[in-house]
């Protein structure tokens, strides 16, 4: 028997004036009718109380302590982008941003959102010379990621992002004397101002002033880190799991653990996301592995607009595709729907609060629950378990666990 883990993110929430969550207020036939022919329960996805990112989160589900593997942000976006990494080397988020020429001032985080074919800025920096080997990827619009190696380097330095406009870039700061803080920060300050140098040059920023668009002349480095080997999900539990996700942190942490990234046509990371074709890759992946993460990005994407209306409607699209997981909830799959962490439409950030969950299997036990939403889950079968715990449940019920003793 497989298992599925499909994390909707940020599924958990608060209830609005009316007295109702976006998953209560959402018709979820499919998932409701998992809820009643099996059990649900809350999932504390680190520590109660404790208010998880996706990244930290996923790690807990797929059952490693955060305190003790996370690597900073960096890192996972650098290998969710599809980078290979090597022992010791930092990582870092980009960000395309606009400089205002006269003050060099950041007048725009995001250098207006640029897109389109940005391979120019890409080998613009990739060309700059640093005492260190390097690697840029341009992601997605104006992300990136940027992986320094082939030195002894330390993550406790500061980023260049202010995360505000109408300031300058920041230095970057070691965070403490060690030799390899103070030498990581002067390699970031010189990569920064070679990045502006070259950017500066590069004739599609000339194109973008002449058409009067916020060029990309600067690249703010932020959520510093440096790469680890990890034991992997199959070091630590014997089974081997595979990951459908849009985006990339997840990506980046579910590829850190040992799992297979299957890239899904139209996984975007979006509300426009194809939710069938991913439920679809990730049942086909079964047949060679022993269970699958799903990630659906978009109903956090809708909470941090605070959109309670445009999440309850995602919940519902993608309900609404989970038919065919029903029918095999019956015959020879386990699964498990959760949030990744609590994101509350009216706070239009994460907290804290612990997160809805519904498992059904062939055989699972049956709990009283009516339906799936935070207030049947708080009445659930599975009662109140913790992020680490959800894997070896779901193991259990897979008949994937060995018996401990004689
Ligand atoms: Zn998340
Ligand atoms: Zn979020």
């Amino acid at each position: 028997m497989k298992f599925l883990m499909l994390v909707l993110d940020g599924l958990g929430d608060r209830p609005d004036k009316r007295g109702r969550t976006p998953l209560e207020a959402a018709k979820t036939p499919n998932m409701d009718s998992l809820a009643r022919e099996g059990m649900t329960g809350l999932v504390d996805p680190i520590r109660p109380g404790i208010v998880p990112g996706s990244d930290t989160a996923h790690i807990s589900l797929l059952g490693f302590n955060p305190y003790e593997v996370y690597m900073g942000r960096g890192p996972y976006e650098a290998l969710g982008a599809g980078l290979t990494l090597k022992e010791g080397d930092l990582c870092f988020r980009t960000n395309f941003a606009t400089l205002e020429s006269r003050t060099n001032k950041i007048e725009d985080r995001r250098a207006g959102r640029i897109s389109g074919n940005l391979s120019e800025l890409e080998k613009a920096i990739n060309d700059i010379k640093l005492p260190c080997n390097f690697e840029f990827k341009q992601t997605v619009d104006h992300r990136g990621v940027l992986v320094l190696r082939g030195k002894k380097f330390s993550d406790q330095i500061t980023s260049t992002d202010p995360h505000k406009t109408e300031v300058p870039i920041r230095k970057c700061n070691s965070l403490d004397k060690s030799k390899e803080s103070v030498s990581s920060a002067s390699i970031v300050n010189k990569f920064s101002d070679l990045a502006q140098k070259a950017l500066e040059e590069c004739k599609l920023n000339a194109e973008r002033k002449r058409d009067k668009l916020p060029p990309a002349n600067a690249l703010l480095l932020r959520g510093a880190g440096v790469y680890h080997e990890n034991s992997t999900v199959e070091d630590a539990y014997g089974i081997r799991g595979s990951c459908v996700a849009g985006t990339a942190i997840v990506k980046g942490v579910a590829k850190s653990m040992g799992l297979e990234i299957i890239n899904v046509p139209g996984a975007t990371g979006g509300a426009d996301t194809d939710i069938k074709c991913k439920l679809d890759f990730a049942l086909k992946t079964l047949e060679t592995r022993d269970f699958c993460l799903i990630n659906i990005k978009a109903t956090d994407n809708f909470s941090h607009d605070g959109n309670f209306k445009g999440k309850t409607e995602m919940i519902e699209k993608i309900d609404a595709k989970l038919g065919g997981i029903v029918r095999e909830t019956n015959k020879n799959l386990v699964v498990a729907i959760l949030g990744d962490h609590t994101t509350p439409c009216s706070l239009k950030a994460h907290s804290g609060d612990p997160v809805p969950l519904v498992i059904k299997g062939p055989t699972t036990r049956v709990d009283l629950s009516r339906g799936f939403d935070e207030k049947n889950c708080m009445q659930g079968g599975v009662g109140r378990i913790r992020g680490t715990d959800l894997l070896l449940i779901l193991m259990n019920l897979a008949g994937k666990e060995k018996l401990y003793g004689a």
